[in-house]
């Protein structure tokens, strides 16, 4: 089989996330969407953790799921979805903030562990580091190394991905608080870092400029505050979801340079390939936003409205041109600043990518109505009670197995994203870009 995994979420109990965010939210939407396996975020924070403890049990492969005898309250999903199908994989987002090298840097990390017991002695160990009470994604001034060093020694199976590894201001290799390469900040420990996150301001073809990049795998993941923007992106498995299966495909990569090239819609046009084997645990690529989407693709001060691409930064001298301060350099000047090369290359651990748009973005951008219209969900619940998940939608679908089940606005509006036909305005200082399908009337 293929799965979809979002492995990036947080809970109520981070700051600044949706009150619904809990764990039957999180199952309900991750169905919804088409996930099958979704991570717990946040497990460091003691509520959180109890909730996983109260509620969810291990499957026998180090994922979990609803105990039998867990009580949904007010299940949100069209009927036929069991949320006892969905798999929960254990993870935290850790903000670390330390000095190193005469610098302060803030660097946020995906840790995941493989079961419970393991989860448990990892976060004894962090509490005696500083409050993990106060946030679902606690702030430390852990290095990102000793971090490293504290999973690994609560479990020889856990492992981190660097989050959003781009993001200016928290990540590792951002503009404002991060390190040029893996090794500056992981050090001694660094073959064990396998796998960065892109974020949603990048997608692999930006990274694969940087060879530094090369031996890791790039996944990505919705990083959302709230449970109805799950898999906005997501990665793509093929095997039987167990935490082994997902650490050992991710670690493997993609199949690298024997990738086909101009893969289409649907994803599953290149299962028809000969050296395909759905039932091989592999790495199968992700969905990604349009990486202008993100709320850092490129340069600028979002209060002073002053937007620039990486050249025009350059001109201004990093300067804005409104308050004459430093501007926030954005994702794609970054990469342009540690790339050694001017078109992407793929690296052995390439996989698969598919760039596309949020289903109600869709369909608010075909019926020409809000995205949080009365209207626009009416037609997206419909769609997915009549055809199935968003993320089957969105690539798995072809479109004659939807045609008449869905307006043919909206399936004409989903073939311009397949084919990539939008209209982009970018993201910068925070402020999320916009995709267009249909230029707006002058
Ligand atoms: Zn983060
Ligand atoms: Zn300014």
């Amino acid at each position: 089989m293929i799965y979809f995994a979002d492995l990036h979420v947080h809970s109520k109990y981070s700051r600044a996330t949706s009150r619904d965010s809990d764990l039957v939210n999180l199952a309900a939407w991750a169905s919804i969407k088409g996930i099958k396996v979704v991570a717990t975020g946040d497990f460091t924070h003691p509520a959180w953790r109890q909730e996983i403890l109260d509620s969810l049990e291990e499957d026998g492969t180090g994922l979990l799921r609803f105990r039998k005898s867990f009580r949904y309250s007010n299940n949100p999903t069209p009927s036929r979805y069991d949320l006892r199908e969905v798999r929960f994989i254990l993870n935290v987002e850790i903000s670390s903030i330390y000095k190193k090298n005469g610098r302060v840097r803030k660097i946020h990390n995906l840790v995941f562990m493989p079961n419970m017991e393991s989860m448990k002695i990892f976060c004894k160990k962090l509490e005696s580091i500083g409050n993990l009470k106060s946030d679902g994604r606690p702030i430390l001034g852990l290095d990102s190394r000793n971090l490293l060093e504290m999973a690994l020694e609560a479990s020889n199976e856990s492992y981190i991905v660097p989050a959003h590894i781009w993001t200016p201001w928290f990540s590792l290799l951002g503009s404002k608080s991060g390190f040029n390469s893996v090794q500056e900040c992981f050090e001694d420990l660094s073959e064990h870092i396998f796998a960065l996150e892109t974020g949603l301001s990048s997608d692999p073809d930006m990274n694969r400029r940087v060879s530094s990049l090369d031996d890791y795998t790039l996944i990505s993941n919705s990083d959302t505050h709230s449970p109805s923007k799950l898999g906005r992106e997501a990665n793509i498995f093929t095997g039987q979801p167990t935490f082994d299966g997902i650490r050992y495909s991710i670690k493997l990569g993609g199949s690298g340079k024997k990738l086909l090239r101009n893969v289409s819609f649907p994803v599953t046009s290149i299962m028809s390939s000969p050296n395909f084997n759905e039932k091989q645990d592999a790495f199968l690529g992700t969905i990604e936003f349009f990486p202008e989407e993100g709320k850092y693709h490129w340069d600028g001060h979002r209060k002073c409205h002053v937007r620039l691409n990486p050249s025009e930064t350059k001109l201004q001298n990093n300067l804005c041109p409104v308050c004459g301060k430093t501007l926030t350099v954005g994702v794609m000047n970054r990469v342009h600043e540690l790339s050694d090369r001017e078109a992407p290359q793929l690296s052995g651990r390439s996989a698969y990518y598919w760039k596309m748009i949020p289903l109600v973005e869709v369909i608010s951008e075909a019926l020409h109505v809000g995205q949080k219209s009365k209207k626009v969900f009416e037609v997206y619940m419909n769609m997915i009670s009549k055809i199935g998940p968003e993320l089957f939608i969105l690539s798995v679908f072809r479109p004659d197995e939807m045609r008449g089940r869905a307006p043919d606005s909206v399936l004409e509006a989903l073939e311009k994203v397949r084919s990539g036909h939008v209209i982009l305005d970018p993201g910068y200082d925070g402020e999320f870009g916009r995709v267009k399908l249909f230029r707006e009337e002058p």
